[in-house]
Formats: structure tokens, sequence, C-alpha cells
């Protein structure tokens, strides 16, 4: 049961849920779950049917397939392809209420989770908020190198995207043109190397015929890793095989380079070499939700909670931590990697744990099982290592999307996705391509980035290419 702050004593209007009546809700344990991203959905899913009641707090309405976010940020996917209401994944569940709020912090003391706007009393948690970006000490670096981890994310990266493409064929400047024609990954894990392949795939087919003046195929697309190889989670050879499938689309690799400086003209290399670039994404670094942080137990430097064997936190047996936001070192003793698979599992064991404790038993250790890893880089370019078997190229591709369909919460979205790949495929076309969010309908380009100088100090003065005019192509 859920007090709102604003008015003292007052339940949630969720409280008269139907399937909950008021007697039932005070004898049957209250479980709280707090994301409904990969780990926390598992978790709910798997209280169907059993005697508790189950309240989840997410600051967003829906889950989100982060691995097809990089789709979504480069026009090959909509959204809502890749997103679905945590309210309709749990209508049928009729022990679930689903509550929109931001969580802010957990008094372990007296087991209440306190939101913006609510107190959600608990006898068993589950904190499963995920990860957000590090800039390693440069918060400043954000506002020209956006991250990637929602929805608003992507849509700020695709229009940062397009708009460099528009501001290229305005510019009456060359350098100016070649800074708007470069996209600088930082980092080149799985989603710096997917982001890579896809600018350049669309740069390279989806556009070459909607400009005039620039040739959208001359885009340079550059992933400076700071590890001595790209891909650093997978075997070497899978690395090398990357690193040549994205120099056969064109993109530039540069391994073992840290990036020292971002600005809103580029970026600075150690060295002091600068790269002059309107469109930075940061695919670099990872920091745990900090709510981890309100608990009073140890965390590691990334930010994570640093769990016990069978998921839970020194000295509170009834609070468990999964998926990117655990720490959990004690099968490998190296933190699990930060994959939907490792959340998933562990979402199933959190609640497998409750369900044994008010079963009279104790939570069981928790045990990782493996099955692998893939990583995109573009149409029929992949890698896979599947732990018996490593390979690259079209079959990679082709296990990267039968897995990533499977996934897919929802028939709607993996019947659409799919549909939406296969035209994809054959046409080369990405039906996304909408720059959104501009306050002025687009005359905002010249003032693409907070801090950034005007493109022009003259107008500009439209004039026939020798590319083609509008006439030649009618
Ligand atoms: C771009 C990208 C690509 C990826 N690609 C892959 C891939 O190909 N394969 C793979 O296995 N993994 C991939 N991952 C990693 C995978 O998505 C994560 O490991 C997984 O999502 C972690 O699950 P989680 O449940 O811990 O957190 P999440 O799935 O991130 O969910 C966290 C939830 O908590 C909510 N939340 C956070 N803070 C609060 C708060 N204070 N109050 C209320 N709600 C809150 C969020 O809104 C969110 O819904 C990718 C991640 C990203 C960002």
């Amino acid at each position: 049961m859920a007090e709102n702050t604003n008015q003292p004593g007052t339940d949630l209007p969720g409280d008269s849920t139907p399937g909950r009546s008021a007697s039932a809700q005070a004898a049957r344990p209250q479980v709280v779950v707090i994301g409904g991203g990969f780990g926390g959905i598992e978790a709910v899913k798997k209280f169907k049917g059993e005697e508790v009641d189950v309240t989840l707090i997410d600051r967003s309405n829906h889950h989100l397939f982060q691995p097809l976010l990089y789709q979504v940020a480069t026009a090959g996917l909509v959204p809502s392809d890749i997103a679905r209401p945590l309210r309709e994944i749990f209508r049928r569940q009729e022990n679930v209420e689903v509550v929109l709020s931001e969580v802010r912090q957990i008094d372990v003391q007296a087991r209440r989770v306190i939101t913006e706007d609510l107190v959600v009393p608990y006898d068993f948690l589950v904190l499963a908020c995920g990860a957000r970006h590090s800039y390693f000490g440069n918060p400043e670096w954000e506002q020209f190198a956006p991250g990637l981890k929602n929805i608003v994310d992507a849509v700020s990266i695709r229009t940062r995207m397009l708009r460099a493409f528009e501001i290229a064929e305005k510019a009456v400047d060359e350098a100016e043109r070649n800074a708007a024609m470069t996209f600088v990954i930082v980092g080149g894990g799985p989603t710096g190397v997917e982001m890579a392949g896809a600018i350049s795939e669309i740069a390279r087919h989806t556009m070459t015929r909607d400009f005039r003046r620039i040739h959208t195929a001359k885009a340079k697309v550059i992933v400076i890793e700071g590890a001595p190889r790209i891909l650093a989670g997978f075997a070497p050879g899978l690395s090398e095989s990357a690193k040549r499938q994205l120099e056969s689309i064109g993109v530039e690799v540069h391994e073992g380079i840290h990036v020292t400086n971002v600005t809103a003209e580029g970026v600075e290399i150690k060295g002091g070499q600068f790269i002059p670039a309107r469109t930075v994404v940061w695919a670099a670094g990872n920091a745990a939700a900090p709510l981890g942080g309100t608990l009073g137990v140890p965390i590691d430097k990334a930010g994570r909670v640093i769990v016990n064997e069978d998921l839970t936190i020194p000295g509170r047996p009834e609070i468990q931590v999964i998926g990117d936001m655990a720490c959990f070192t004690h099968q490998t003793g190296k933190p699990l990697p930060g994959v939907s698979p490792a959340a998933m599992q562990m979402g199933r064991h959190a609640t497998r744990n409750v369900l044994e404790t008010l079963a009279g038993g104790r939570p069981m250790n928790f045990h990782y099982v493996d099955k692998g890893s893939l990583a995109t880089i573009g149409r029929n370019k992949a890698v896979a290592d599947l732990n018996f078997v490593r390979f690259g190229g079209f079959l990679a591709w082709i296990a990267w999307a039968g897995i990533h369909i499977f996934y897919l919460v929802g028939f709607r979205n993996r019947f659409v996705v799919m549909a939406d790949w296969i035209w994809n495929y054959f046409s080369f076309y990405k039906g996304s391509r909408l720059i959104t969010g501009l306050q002025d309908g687009g005359n905002a380009l010249h003032h693409p980035q907070p801090g950034s100088k005007p493109l022009s100090a003259t107008p500009i003065t439209l004039m026939p290419t020798s590319v083609a005019t509008t006439d030649e192509k009618r």
C-alpha cells in the first residue's frame, strides 16, 4: 500500500486495483520492484499467480529494448517498435500494480521507498534501475556528445545526425562542411560499433540521392576506442574481424586512443590532435543508477552495489539488487557484464529468492549462465561468440537478427521490426529520417549545439549546383 506524500495518510488510488481486496492486501507480502527494464520485468513476471502483491515503480511508462536503440538513433526504427507500455505488459497479471514515479531514496530502516510523490512500504525490495553514461569526471562533455540509453537520447542523436547533413548542404565553407560531415563515436564497444556501422550505411546508401550539394557517401565516420582493441569483451579474433568489417564500409577505427576533450567544434585526442566534428556520440562509459548509493552499503567505482552471492545486500536479506546496478563478482572474480541476459537471469532469481524465503527457506546463491555475445556492424556484418563457436559475417548477422527479434517484447513489435528489416534490407530505406525537436522548424540549424558558434557569418545564396538541379531531377 502506498501513501501519497502530498496528502499524508491518503492511499494510492491503485490500492483498489481489481483482484486486490483491502484485506488480501493487508495479509499478503508486499514486494516492490524498482525499474521495468530487463531485470525488473523478468522479476515481476515470475510472481504471476503467487500470493504476493507486487508494485512495479518506474520513472518511464514503458519497457525499452535497449539493444535496438541505436536503430532509432540512426532512423531505422521508430521508438514504439522497441518499447512497450509497462501497464500493457502486466494488464493480465492481477497481483501487479504499476506506478509511474521516480524513486529518490530507499529508507532501509523503515522499509520504505521514497519517490518524488509517494512513500511505498515493502516487505521485499528488488532494485533494477540500470545504468547511465559516465563521462569519466567530465560531465560538461555530455551536451556535445550525448550517450544512448533511452528514447529521448536516441531521438536527440537522430536529430543531430540528420541536422548535420542539412548543415553540410548549406555550408559555404569547406571546413564547415567537412566538420558537419564528420561523425565521431567515442567508444568501440557493441553500441559504438553498431552506431558507426549504421551511420555509415545511412550515409553511403540511404541518403545518397536526397541532397544536391553534398555527397553523403563522403561522410567520415570515426570510432575512437581507448582500449587496445574494439569490442574488448570479445575474443581478439572477433575484434579484428569487426575492425575489418567496419573498415570495409568506410569507417575509420582508432584503437588505444584516449579522448581528452569534447567541445561543440569536435574532439581532442591524446597528443593534442583535434578532429573537427559536428556530431559526436558517447558510447564509452557507464555508471550505475545513483539510487544504489542511498542503501548505505558498499558500492564499486562504477556506482554498482556490491551484492552477496544470493543477490541480497549485506545485512538486508529483504533487499536484492540486480542487473546493471549490481556488482556480482562471486562467479568469476570480476563483475558480471552489463548485458540483458545477466539482468534477466538475476530478475528471475530474485523472485525465486523471495518465494523461497516466504516458504521458510533461505535465499539461494546466483549463478550466471553465459550463452555468448553478439554484435552487429551493419548489413550482413556481425560477430558472434557462442562460447562453443566463434564466427563473423553474414551468418553472425542472421543469428544477431533472429535473437533480437525473439527477445523483443510483444508480438506486434516483433512483427513490425521484422517487416521493417526485410523491407530495409532490399530497399536500403530508413523511413524515420525526421528531424524533430527544433523549436523554429529548422532555422536553428546555424546554432546546433549549446555554446557553438554560428556556422556562417554571411547569409548563404543558393546557386544551382553542378550535381543536379531540381528541374534536372524531375
Ligand atoms: C544502447 C544500448 C545497447 C545495448 N545492447 C545490448 C545488446 O546488444 N545485448 C545485451 O545483452 N545488452 C545490451 N545492452 C545492455 C542491456 O540493455 C542492459 O544490460 C540491461 O538493460 C540492464 O537491465 P536492467 O534491468 O539492469 O536495467 P534497464 O533495462 O536499463 O532498466 C532500468 C529501468 O529502471 C528505471 N529507473 C532508473 N532509475 C529509476 C528511478 N530512480 N526511479 C524509477 N525508475 C528508475 C528506468 O526507467 C528503466 O526502465 C545495451 C544497452 C544499451 C544502452
